[in-house]
C-alpha cells in the first residue's frame, strides 16, 4: 500500500483519551460502536462504504420491492448522536499490531493511519465460489448494494431483452433462472422470482408470458432450508413448487457460462441453457481474518476465519479483538446478523470496562439463540423461534416484525412497511425496478473479494446463513440459527 500522503491521526485533542479503532461498520461493528457510548474512550469507525447495510433484506432490494436507501442509512446518521464516535471512509488494508497501528486507503488514494489502543475487526465476509471465481461473473452474489442493484438489473433485464428477442430459444433462455443454493437465501430470491413472474409482470408485457419463466432452484444437500427443521423444510419445498419453483436436491453446478449453467445431479449431467443465474451459496470471510492471522502467527480455517479466544480477542492479545463473520469459535457459531450483534455488544461492554479499570477477566461470550426465519413469497414465511414453529401468513407477520424492528431508524421502517403493504395489497406492486441492462453484462464483478481459497473437493452448496464454506457437509446444531 502507498503510503506517500500519509495522515497520521493523531492530533493532540484525541492523544489523552484511550483510542478504539472498529474496523467495519455492519453488525457487529455498529454495535461494538454503541455499547461504548458512555465510556471514556474515543471511537472511531473505519468502513470502506459510507453506510450500514441490513443484508437480509438485500434480495428484496434485487427484486425491485424496495429502494437501497431504506436498508443502508448512512454510517455517519447512525452514529451521529454519539459524542465519542466517529465515522471514517476507507479501506483497510494492513494492520501493524506490533506500533498498534490500522492502515487504511481513503476513496481518493489517501493512506489513512490510525493508531489505537484497542482494536475491534468486524470486516464480514463475502461469496465463496469454492475455487471457481470465474463464476462470479456469471452468477452474482448478494453483499452489497451494488450486488443487489446488479442482480435487479439482469433479472429484470432478463425479460426486456425476452421481449425483444423473436426466437422462442433465445425467449427461453432469457427466462430461465437459476438459483444456486437453497438456504434461506436462495429460497427468498426463488420465491420472488416466482411472484415476479406469475404475479408482478403478466400483465406489463405484450409479445412474452411471463409466467412461462422457468425458475430452477438446487442444492447439493438432500433438503432446502438445511439448517430448519424437517417440517419447515418439508413446507417450504410445497410451497416454492406450488408457486412454480422447480427444484433439485442433491444437485451441484460444476460448471457455468454467460449463457448456460451445468449441473449434476440424482439423474446425471445436465446442461441447462438460462441466462441469469444467481449465487447464494457458499460465504468466505474477509481478508482482514488472513491478515490478523498473518499477524499472530496462527491459521484461518478453510472459510478464511479467524479463531479467537472466548472473549472474541486474539490467542494472546487483549488490546485486539475481531467478531462476527470473519471468526471462528469453539462452538462453531452461524454467520448470522445476531451472532455479530451479541458479540459487538459484548466486546464493546468489555472494552469500555478495561477502560474504565476493571481488569478482571471476563465471561466468556455467550450466544442468546433468537430463532431462525425465512420468507418464501407474499404471506408466506417459516420461523422457528424458540423451539416454535410457525408456517404462512403467521410465520410471514413474525418475519415482518423481526426485520423492520431491526432496520435502523424509524424512516426507514416506515418507509419499509409502507413498501410491503403496497407489494402485498396492489397486484404486487414493484415500485423500485430501476435498471440499467447493458451496465449490468459489462461489469466486472470478478474482483479480488470474490475469492477463493476453497479447494474444489469442498464444493456443496451453502447459503451464508446455513454453513460457513469450510467443508463441513452438515450444519452443526448451533448453525441451526439464523435469527434475524
Ligand atoms: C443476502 C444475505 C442475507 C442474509 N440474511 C440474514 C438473515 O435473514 N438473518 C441473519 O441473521 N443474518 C443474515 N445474513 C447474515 C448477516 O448479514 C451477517 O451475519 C452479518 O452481516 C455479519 O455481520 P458483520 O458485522 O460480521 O459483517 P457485516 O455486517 O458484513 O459488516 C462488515 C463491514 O465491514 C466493512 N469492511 C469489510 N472489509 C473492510 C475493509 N478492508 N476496510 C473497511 N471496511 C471493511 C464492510 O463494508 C461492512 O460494512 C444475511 C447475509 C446475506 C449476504
Amino acid at each position: 500500500m502507498e503510503r506517500a500522503d500519509d495522515v497520521t491521526e493523531n492530533d493532540d485533542r484525541r492523544q489523552s483519551r484511550h483510542r478504539v479503532v472498529i474496523v467495519g461498520g455492519g453488525f457487529g461493528g455498529v454495535q461494538a460502536a454503541k455499547a461504548l457510548r458512555h465510556a471514556d474512550v474515543d471511537v472511531t469507525v473505519v468502513d470502506r462504504t459510507n453506510h450500514h447495510l441490513f443484508q437480509p433484506l438485500l434480495y428484496q432490494v434485487a427484486t425491485g420491492i424496495l429502494s437501497p436507501g431504506l436498508i443502508a442509512p448512512a454510517l455517519r446518521r447512525v452514529l451521529k448522536k454519539q459524542r465519542n464516535a466517529r465515522t471514517l471512509l476507507a479501506e483497510v488494508g494492513d494492520i501493524d499490531l506490533e506500533n498498534k497501528i490500522v492502515h487504511a486507503s481513503a476513496p481518493d488514494g489517501q493512506h489513512v493511519a490510525l493508531p489505537y489502543d484497542t482494536l475491534i475487526v468486524a470486516g464480514g465476509a463475502t461469496h465463496a465460489y469454492f475455487g471457481h471465481p470465474e463464476w462470479a461473473e456469471h452468477a452474482p452474489g448478494m453483499k452489497t448494494i451494488e450486488d443487489a442493484r446488479l442482480l435487479r438489473s439482469r433479472i429484470l433485464g432478463a425479460y426486456e431483452l425476452a421481449e425483444v428477442a423473436t426466437d422462442p430459444a433465445e425467449q427461453r433462455a432469457y427466462m430461465t433462472f437459476v438459483v444456486v443454493g437453497a438456504g434461506p437465501t436462495g429460497v427468498e430470491v426463488a420465491g420472488q422470482l416466482s411472484e415476479l413472474a406469475h404475479h408482478v409482470l403478466p400483465k406489463e408485457y405484450r409479445t412474452i408470458d411471463t409466467r412461462q419463466a422457468r425458475i430452477i432452484l438446487l442444492d447439493g444437500a438432500p433438503a432446502v432450508l438445511p439448517p430448519f427443521a424437517a417440517r419447515l423444510q418439508r413446507y417450504t419445498k410445497r410451497t416454492l413448487e406450488k408457486k412454480g419453483v422447480e427444484i433439485r436436491l442433491d444437485t451441484m453446478a460444476t460448471d457455468m457460462d454467460a449463457d448456460s449453467i451445468t449441473v449434476k445431479g440424482p439423474q446425471g449431467e445436465e446442461r441447462i441453457v438460462a441466462r441469469t443465474k444467481v449465487w447464494a451459496a457458499g460465504v468466505q470471510a474477509s481478508p482482514l481474518a488472513e491478515t490478523l492471522a498473518k499477524a499472530t502467527g496462527t491459521e484461518v480455517d478453510g472459510a478464511g476465519r479467524l479463531a479467537v479466544d472466548p472473549d472474541c480477542s486474539l490467542p494472546g492479545r487483549r488490546d485486539v479483538y475481531a467478531i462476527g463473520d470473519m471468526v471462528s469459535t469453539i462452538d462453531h457459531l452461524p454467520g448470522v446478523a445476531q451472532v455479530a450483534m451479541q458479540q459487538g455488544t459484548y466486546v464493546g461492554k468489555l472494552v469500555a470496562a478495561r477502560a474504565a479499570g476493571d481488569d478482571t477477566t471476563p465471561a466468556p461470550f455467550r450466544y442468546f439463540d433468537k430463532g431462525s426465519m425465512a420468507t418464501i413469497g407474499a404471506r408466506e414465511a417459516v420461523a422457528d423461534v424458540r423451539g416454535l414453529k410457525f408456517t404462512g401468513i403467521l410465520g410471514y407477520l413474525l418475519w415482518c416484525y423481526v426485520h423492520v424492528m431491526f432496520l435502523i431508524g424509524w424512516g426507514n421502517r416506515l418507509g419499509t412497511l409502507f413498501n410491503w403493504v403496497r407489494s402485498l395489497r396492489y397486484a404486487r406492486f414493484r415500485g423500485h425496478r430501476l435498471i440499467s441492462v447493458t451496465a449490468s453484462y459489462d461489469e466486472d464483478v470478478t474482483d479480488e473479494h470474490h475469492n477463493l481459497h476453497e479447494p474444489a473437493e469442498h464444493r456443496s452448496h451453502v447459503d451464508p446463513r446455513a454453513r460457513p464454506a469450510d467443508g463441513r457437509d452438515r450444519p452443526s446444531q448451533q448453525e441451526r440459527s439464523a435469527a434475524s
